[in-house]
Formats: structure tokens, C-alpha cells, sequence
């Protein structure tokens, strides 16, 4: 709830000046809201994303399989198709996922967010602040995913929790958030190590949780477009990179990262992949 009465003391906050247009608006539309309702908020903005964010690739899937085979040059896995009754069971087992672990993560961690000093106040952060601090949480968190995701591939952890994400070997959008409640709530955890060392404004926490739940969905449409925006990305790696992960399977040691490839670049976990790039780049060439 923000600490202002009128417009006047409003302006006061943010140094005298006029209120911004997207000011304006919170200071009108969030002024009497309490905070742990703001951060609540949440809640619905990842329903909605759950439910609209992987529509995209499920229609390009029923227009790839029978009117517009042409589409199928941009499926990675041109080939597979998910049937609609494994749509339907993955879409049922992602909504309860998200009713009995997302949502009761989400309404208990307010704590956390207060304490750490998310704030709800005047000004608004500046596009940039913006911009730098969700570069960093997804930084933060791709390193941690990284070595969770790892970890998870060792016999004991594939064996009782990451097998469940791995049912899809070619990768369906709806597939992203399809995982073991455990392996929800472990890879949940890197996702609040940013805002925690880095804390900041509400709005780019919304952003945060927001985005990184769509690039999940995308990166697991099982389609790569070239003229992707999310090409011009340094270190991006996209629905290939991660389906490929998927192709290989349980046994895979590589593509790990979920969001860039730094990681696996690193920790040479990305050979098998690199490989095949090249061999695929060489045929080309013939
Ligand atoms: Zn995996
Ligand atoms: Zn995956």
C-alpha cells in the first residue's frame, strides 16, 4: 500500500516533479492495494501464462499435422506429434501442479519478499534498472538451474524425480511446467536468489517471474523459427538447444542450462551438441 493520500504527496516522493504516465497509473490503480496482495498477484498472471503463453505451438502442431505440412520445416522434431489425449493428461497434471505446489509457493513466500526489500513505492524504476536487474536474475538463476538440472541427472535424481519431465522426448509447450513437485520447488529456488541479492521495484518482479515462465514455454514449443527475436540474444539457446536435451533422453550429459549456454560451454557439458551442429553444418555444405 503506498504511503501517499493525494496526488500532492505522491509527487513529493518522487522529487516534486509530475508523475510519468505509468506512474500516474500505479499511484491510481495500486495506491489502497496491500503489498502482499500486489505480490499475490502472481498467482494470476502465471494461470493466465500457463493457459495462453503455449496455445501458439499447439496450433501450429494441428496445422503442421494435416492442413500445412509446409510447417513442419521448422519443427525440430518433424516427425512427432503429441497425441491430444497426452496434451490433455500433461495439461491436467500442470494444473494441478500449479494449484497444490505453485500456488502455495507463491502465498507463502511473501515473507521472504518482504524481508528482502521488494518495493512497492514511487518512482517507478527506469526502463534500464529494469533491464539490468532481470539480466541478472536470469543469470543468477541459469548457473543455479544448471547444477540442479545436473544433479538431477544422476541416477538417484532421474530415477525418482526428473524421470517425469522426460516422458516428452519431443518436447510439447505445455511440457515446460510438466515436472515431479519436487523438482518444481528445487528449481523455484534459483529464481528468487536475484531479487534476493539484487532486490527491486514489484513491477520487475512481476517481469521476472512472468518472463521467465514464457521463455520456458518457448524454449520447449518443440519449433525454432529463424527469424526468432530471441536469435539476437547473445548466449541464448532456444528450443533447439533444449530439445535436444529432450531427444537424448535420461541419459543425457548435455544442454543442461535452461536459459543461455555459458554453462554448458563452460563445464563442456555441450560437446554432443557442438558435435552434431557440425555434422549437420557439414552436410549442408555438401
Ligand atoms: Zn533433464
Ligand atoms: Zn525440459
Amino acid at each position: 500500500m503506498l504511503p501517499y493520500a493525494t496526488l500532492q504527496e505522491a509527487q513529493a516522493a518522487v522529487g516534486g516533479r509530475a508523475l510519468t504516465a505509468a506512474e500516474a497509473l500505479w499511484f491510481r490503480y495500486t495506491g489502497a492495494v496491500p503489498d502482499s496482495w500486489l505480490y499475490y498477484l502472481n498467482v494470476v498472471f502465471l494461470f493466465v501464462i500457463f493457459n495462453v503463453a503455449p496455445l501458439p505451438s499447439l496450433v501450429l502442431d494441428l496445422l503442421a499435422r494435416s492442413p500445412f505440412p509446409s510447417l513442419r520445416r521448422f519443427k525440430l522434431q518433424p516427425s512427432s506429434f503429441t497425441s491430444p489425449s497426452s496434451v490433455l493428461r500433461c495439461y491436467k497434471t500442470v494444473m494441478l501442479t500449479f494449484l497444490f505446489v505453485v500456488v502455495p509457493l507463491q502465498l507463502s513466500s511473501y515473507p521472504v519478499v518482504k524481508f528482502i526489500g521488494i518495493r512497492t513505492s514511487l518512482p517507478l524504476p527506469s526502463v534500464w534498472e529494469i533491464l539490468v536487474q532481470l539480466l541478472v536474475y536470469f543469470m543468477i538463476e541459469d548457473y543455479g538451474n544448471y547444477w540442479i538440472h545436473r544433479w538431477l541427472h544422476s541416477e538417484w535424481g532421474y530415477n525418482n524425480i526428473h524421470y517425469m519431465h522426460h516422458e516428452f522426448v519431443a518436447p510439447t509447450s505445455l511440457a515446460a511446467p510438466y515436472a515431479h513437485w519436487l523438482e518444481i520447488l528445487l528449481l523455484g529456488l534459483p529464481s528468487f536468489v536475484g531479487p534476493v541479492l539484487v532486490p527491486g521495484h514489484m513491477v520487475t518482479l512481476w517481469l521476472w517471474i512472468a518472463l521467465r515462465q514464457i521463455e520456458a514455454i518457448e524454449t520447449h514449443s518443440g519449433y525454432e523459427f529463424p527469424w526468432a527475436p530471441t536469435k539476437l540474444i547473445p548466449f541464448y539457446g532456444g528450443s533447439e538447444y533444449h530439445d535436444y536435451h529432450h531427444f537424448v533422453g535420461g541419459k543425457s550429459q548435455s544442454n543442461f542450462a535452461s536459459v543461455f549456454t555459458y554453462c554448458d560451454y563452460i563445464y563442456g557439458t555441450d560437446k554432443g551438441y557442438r558435435y552434431k551442429k557440425r555434422v549437420e553444418g557439414d552436410r549442408k555444405e555438401q
